[in-house]
């Protein structure tokens, strides 16, 4: 689907000129001479982006700049202000309100269909994370939302950092942030996202002497599994419109020309911070929303959900090796028992130590997962019959053995788990198969139980 442009300006030939360049560059275009008009046309088509004239003396532009700013609804709806004279103040005043970049006319196309593509690749990342962040919320994994406070990592990549010290003093000094000189080598042997800068502002005002490498250093930058996250901000050089724009294409996230007030940069420095600092949180809350989609809370360990995909993976591997592979089920003998006697807490608290040892004392290859209240299974890859069951009697041990402490007020308990296994044959693996192999080792555990508990039964049967 096409994104979607508002235009909005009071001169219709304006209107007009714009609308047919958009409609050429292959957007879907809805255009309106008033804020009025222009709030109907959201309502019936939200826009992606909005090409706003605040030139129009008639109207008060920039209080609407600064009403869809504060809106959750249009907050993230991009924003290119124009019509004004190119003075740092009008330009100041426009960011300010909300504006995400200031365009004075004349216009150039190049420039603003690319200052257009970037503004809303970057805002389908954010909407695309916004989308997976609420299904996580959805699924009841909210996390408390953070407000996105500097202090940021910030670089200011330069050959001459020398001729940039005002700049990177006053910088630093009102994002309240440390701004690092850097090279360019530099910039690109950083490693991982956890080390690179919020923003990097990359000084390329004295590109004549070097363009090429400029351009594939932005794109590096943004390639690299390091620094592909971080903000950039390019210092263009001035009155040369499409050497910003291709800035712009290769990834840039903004562009300034050289000799812009540091107001200004300040300004444009903190939107990108603060989008970046947006996008890593809701990253940090998928990710956390998925590991608790696969995890028991109380023990750490893999759910049923995790299981059954990671066992067929099991199975297909094994097909490949032609290499055996057990499940084990093991279950807590008289757990009831345990609850009644010492509460639920302390039954916690031994589910808790029986995972501690269940993971201490297996491979890292195994996976240990919780399958119901006081039941785990135990899949091993790679697995013969002779080593299974050494393995689950090495399990049994380790409960058995070794007391299980209830914290400092209790005397710590002893515990034993009966244990089932059951080995696949080295015929080739299908996935109901994988379900048949539970089974049996299900079936072996429930003799190990008949036959008296605390011992391991390898089930007769091969999947
Ligand atoms: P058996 O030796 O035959 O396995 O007997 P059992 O008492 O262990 O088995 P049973 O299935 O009768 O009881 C299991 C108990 O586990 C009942 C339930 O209250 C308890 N349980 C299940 N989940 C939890 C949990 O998360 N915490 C605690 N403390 N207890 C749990
Ligand atoms: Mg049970
Ligand atoms: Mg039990």
């Amino acid at each position: 689907m096409p994104a979607r442009i508002l235009i909005l300006d009071a001169i219709a030939n304006n209107r007009i000129v714009l609308k047919v360049k958009m409609q050429s560059a292959q957007f879907d275009v809805d255009a309106c001479a008033n804020r009025a008009d222009a709030e109907r046309a959201m309502a019936r088509n939200r826009p992606d982006l909005i090409l706003m004239n605040v030139a129009d003396p008639s109207q008060d532009h920039h209080a609407f700049c600064t009403a869809l700013r504060n809106a959750p609804d249009t907050a993230s709806i991009a924003l290119i202000a124009m019509g004004i004279s190119d003075t740092a103040l009008a330009r100041f005043a426009a960011l300010d309100a909300g504006a995400d970049d200031v365009l004075p006319r004349p216009i150039d196309d190049t420039l603003l269909l690319a200052r257009i593509r970037s503004l809303l690749r970057v805002r389908s990342v954010g909407q695309e994370l916004f989308l997976r962040e609420s299904t996580s919320r959805a699924l009841g994994f909210e996390d408390a939302r953070q407000n996105f406070e500097m202090p940021a990592k910030i670089a200011f990549v330069s050959a001459s950092p020398d001729v940039h010290a005002p700049i990177i003093d006053a910088l630093s000094q009102d994002l309240r942030s440390p701004v690092t000189p850097i090279g360019m080598d530099v910039a690109l042997g950083i490693e991982t996202p956890k080390t690179a800068p919020d923003l990097l502002i990359i000084d390329a005002s004295a590109i004549a002497d070097d363009e090429r490498k400029l351009f594939s250093f932005v794109s590096d930058l943004r390639s690299r599994i390091g620094t592909r996250l971080a903000a950039q901000l390019i210092i263009a050089p001035p009155n040369q419109p499409e050497v910003t724009a291709l800035f712009l294409d290769l990834g840039a996230d903004d562009a300034v020309s050289h000799g812009v007030s540091p107001a200004e940069l300040t300004l444009r420095a903190k939107a990108l911070i603060r989008r970046k600092q947006q996008h890593d949180q809701l990253r940090a809350t998928v990710r956390s929303g998925l590991n608790a989609a696969i995890t028991d809370p109380l023990t750490g360990l893999y759910n049923r959900r995790y299981l059954a995909p990671h066992l067929a993976r099991m199975a297909d591997q094994a097909a490949v090796s032609g290499r055996e592979f057990a499940v084990m089920m093991l279950d807590i003998d008289h757990f009831k028992t345990i609850n009644d006697a010492y509460g639920h807490a302390a039954g916690d608290m031994v589910l808790i130590g029986i995972a501690d040892r269940l993971r201490e004392n297996l491979r890292a290859i195994d996976l240990v997962a919780r399958v119901g209240g006081e039941e785990f299974l135990v899949a091993m890859p790679r697995t013969s019959v002779r080593q299974a069951k050494l393995a689950a009697d090495r399990l049994r041990r380790m409960v058995n053995n070794l007391p299980f402490a209830l914290g400092t007020t209790q005397q710590p308990i002893n515990v034993t788990i009966s244990v089932g296994v059951a080995v696949s044959n080295d015929d080739v693996i299908a996935g109901p198969a994988v379900a048949q192999l539970c089974d049996n080792a299900d079936q072996a555990l429930y003799v190990a139980k008949s036959a008296g508990r605390n011992q391991v039964v390898m089930s007769k049967s091969a999947a």
